[in-house]
């Protein structure tokens, strides 16, 4: 298939998945019409890449569906200045989207594997700020913090301490909390050195696994 068709795949995910469900912020639209989604997937397979489910890309992680990586994006309320730490870069995807939204975005990745594998699709779409690193982000990314924003794309059993640490005052901080097979979608903010806490909506993620997450 042509360039054009993924193009078109991806307006039409944009108008049947994101809009009719509340996603409104137009730099958030524009990203995902932009950002070449297949091309992270294992099989880059146009066909399932822009469809409304979520996509196994390696060592038994997935890439969230289109609609869930457009809400957590939209509460990280993001315009163009901020720096954003994202814990699981898993396929990359999402840290493309945030790319194209923020100024530095830092991701720190538990498997090597999909770290590098995450790594050198980027440096080919041309991204050049994203840094990547393998570790446990439940420690959080010091060495760059504070964080505008900080998004966990895998299910904690509750906020990791560090990651509201290394939050900026005023900054955002989406993260699925709850279980280990469903959890639910909480906005952490702090403003004034207070921290306020919102839930969103039930969701399900793969574990975070990790000293402040889940022991294995
Ligand atoms: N954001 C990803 C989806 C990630 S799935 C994307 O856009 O494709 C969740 C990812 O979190 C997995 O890759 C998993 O390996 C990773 N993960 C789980 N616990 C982690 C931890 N403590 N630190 C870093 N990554 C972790």
């Amino acid at each position: 298939m042509s360039r054009f068709d993924a193009t078109a795949l991806r307006n039409r995910m944009v108008e049947e998945q994101l809009v009719p469900r509340g996603i409104f912020d137009e730099r958030v639209l524009d990203a995902f019409r932009k950002v070449p989604r297949h091309t992270f997937i294992p099989d880059k397979s146009l066909e399932n890449a822009y469809g409304d489910f979520p996509l196994p890309v390696g060592e038994g992680q997935t890439i969230s569906q289109p609609y869930m990586v457009a809400l957590m994006t939209q509460y990280l309320d993001l315009k163009a200045d901020e720096k954003v730490l994202e814990v699981g870069t898993g396929s990359g995807y999402q840290a493309a989207i945030l790319a194209e939204l923020a100024k530095e975005v830092y991701s720190v990745e538990r498997f090597t594997v999909l770290a590098e594998r995450s790594r050198a699709v980027l440096k080919d779409l041309g991204y050049t700020n994203i840094k990547i690193r393998v570790g446990d982000g439940t420690e959080g990314w010091q060495g760059f913090a504070p964080y505008d924003g900080i998004i966990v794309t895998a299910g904690a059993p509750s906020v990791p301490e560090p990651l509201v640490e290394q939050l900026a005052e005023g900054g955002r901080l989406v993260i699925p909390v709850g279980g280990g097979f469903s959890q639910t979608l909480t906005l952490v903010r702090k403003k004034e050195g207070k921290i306020a806490q919102e839930e969103i909506c039930g969701c399900v993620f793969v574990p975070l696994v990790g000293r402040y997450g889940w022991k294995k």
